[in-house]
């Protein structure tokens, strides 16, 4: 039993709520259109058996709706064993929230499987996938138009490419068939730039936040992201992909790295790369050279660093270790991991926390894009590239002319003019969007943040932020 299981505190989706209710009561909604906001409108739950080494295994799975007042409604798809009905309904309540914050004009929903899936081998977990999206297609809860689901923890490309073709077999007249999932494969309908949105969209997250002095100082930091020191909880997608960017593109240190099996710690920084490539070969962190290890991983969670990037679970930060918690700077890269209390906590002893449904919305963002791009058929970029290209080349000729008719000497670095020549392909457009999405959410966030006497945190400013347009979706259908 560890120490966190002795004290009481909220489920996940009462967490959820209690932070949508602080937030909440500093507007001016009418009772009714707040309890409708609030509430997950529907959660369906399916029991299915497949035939497997011989014997018929019955899986439980999910998959709920939080609000439509845009469709289709968007959220990942969960493989974990400790998926449950409140945490599909809180993470559905925060994909809600995450979208209004974003402008991903999509409703909030969620699904998981309680499943582990390092237990089956391929085949059998696309069995027990095709399976699982069978029974959830058939109830349009996988539908282009009405409920487009992602991949989440323990899902990847693989698993939303079985979940596509398994629509396809199902729905064979509907042209739109590719966009009924997001996250997919770039051979099977994905997009360029999809399977590291969420890690770089945190990326993102973090530089926009460093370009107002005033916000670093507010979290006790000066300066850059270059040498600040970084723990992150969960090198999976998420986290894998924020350190890498964060420690090879900025200049950022990424110090300590929890996993399931312990915790590696360098000062000196972790090569984050060499240390997925060990995950990878060998099932876990232990034994990895170059750090000290630590059997008890959650405790790294504790230690002095500049950034903490929580990107695994839920609740891993709550009444049982918030008051050791030493980050300045908080950015939750995992969906819930810091509990309401511990928030409380946190904000007492002035650790800025950027919050979750705005600093993992790259995911969601981009699969706006892919979705968007399975719909109108066309690759980003196919139609524009090489016109952009021949009217960037017209001013280089123009400007060589001009250097050689007036004698002027001018010479155009090749570097300069390789780079400016280049048209946008899809993936240099998909990160423009992305770059512009949470740098706009930030934007909206801060000035709630900044203005409002009664605001004191990004948490209700992102809150206060989403719930007004979703709110104003409602009054605008008539609700
Ligand atoms: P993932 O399955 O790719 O990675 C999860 C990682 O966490 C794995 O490396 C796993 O070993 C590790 N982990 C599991 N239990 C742990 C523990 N007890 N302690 C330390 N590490 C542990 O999942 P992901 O897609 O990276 O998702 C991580 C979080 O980010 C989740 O909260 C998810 O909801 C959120 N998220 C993911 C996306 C996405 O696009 N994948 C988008 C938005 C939010």
């Amino acid at each position: 039993m560890t120490a966190h299981d002795t004290i009481k505190e909220p489920s996940f989706r009462e967490s959820v709520d209690l932070m949508f209710n602080r937030a909440v009561a500093l507007m001016d909604l009418s009772p009714g259109l707040e309890e409708k906001i609030r509430v997950c409108n529907a959660t369906y739950t399916v029991r299915f058996g497949v035939r497997l080494r011989g014997a018929i295994h019955t899986f439980t799975g999910y998959r709920s709706v939080h609000s439509e007042h845009m469709e289709p409604v968007k959220g990942g798809i969960r493989y974990a064993l400790a998926v449950n009905q409140d945490e599909v309904e809180a993470l559905a309540a925060l994909m809600t929230y995450k979208c209004a914050l974003v402008e991903a004009p999509f409703g909030g929903s969620k699904g998981g499987l309680c499943i582990d899936p390092r237990e089956w081998d391929e085949h059998e977990l696309e069995l027990i996938t095709r399976r699982f999206a069978y029974e959830l297609i058939k109830r349009d809860l996988i539908n282009p138009a009405q409920n487009v689901p992602a991949p989440d923890m323990g899902t990847g490309e693989r698993e939303m490419a079985w979940m596509a073709d398994q629509y396809k077999r199902m729905n064979t007249t509907d042209i739109n068939g590719a966009a009924c999932v997001t996250g997919k494969p770039p051979n099977s309908g994905g997009i360029a730039g999809r399977v590291e949105a969420t890690g770089r969209g945190v990326q993102y997250a973090l530089q926009e936040f460093f370009r107002y002095p005033e916000d670093v100082a507010a979290a006790n930091l000066s300066g850059s992201l270059k040498g600040k020191r970084i723990i992150v909880q969960g090198l999976g997608n998420v986290g894998f992909h924020a350190a890498k960017f964060l420690s090879e593109e900025d200049g950022a240190l990424i110090t300590g790295i929890i996993e399931r099996d312990g915790a590696l710690h360098n000062e000196k920084g972790l090569d984050v790369e060499a240390v997925r490539a060990w995950i990878v070969k060998h099932g876990g962190i232990t034994g990895y050279p170059d750090a000290s290890h630590q059997a008890d991983g959650p405790t790294l969670l504790e230690a002095e660093c500049d950034i903490l990037i929580p990107a695994a679970l839920e609740g891993v930060i709550n009444l049982s270790n918030a008051d050791r918690i030493k980050a300045p700077l908080i950015i939750e890269a995992a969906n819930g991991p810091i509990t309401a209390g511990a928030d409380d906590i946190l904000r007492e002893k002035g650790c800025v926390i950027i919050p979750d449904m705005y600093a993992n919305a790259g995911g969601v963002t981009v699969s706006y894009f892919e979705w968007v791009k399975n719909l109108s058929h066309i690759r980003f970029g196919r139609m524009q590239r090489r016109a952009e290209e021949s009217r960037h080349q017209l001013v280089v000729d123009e400007l060589e002319r001009l250097s050689a008719d007036k004698g002027l000497g001018w010479e155009i670095s090749p570097n300069f003019k390789e780079r400016y020549l280049r048209g946008a392909g899809e993936l240099e457009l998909v990160r423009s969007g992305l770059d512009d999405t949470m740098r706009a959410a930030y934007q909206a966030m801060r000035e709630v943040w900044h203005s409002r006497d009664d605001v004191h945190d990004l948490r209700t400013a992102a809150y206060l932020v989403s719930i007004r347009k979703v709110a104003d979706s409602y009054r605008a259908k008539g609700l």
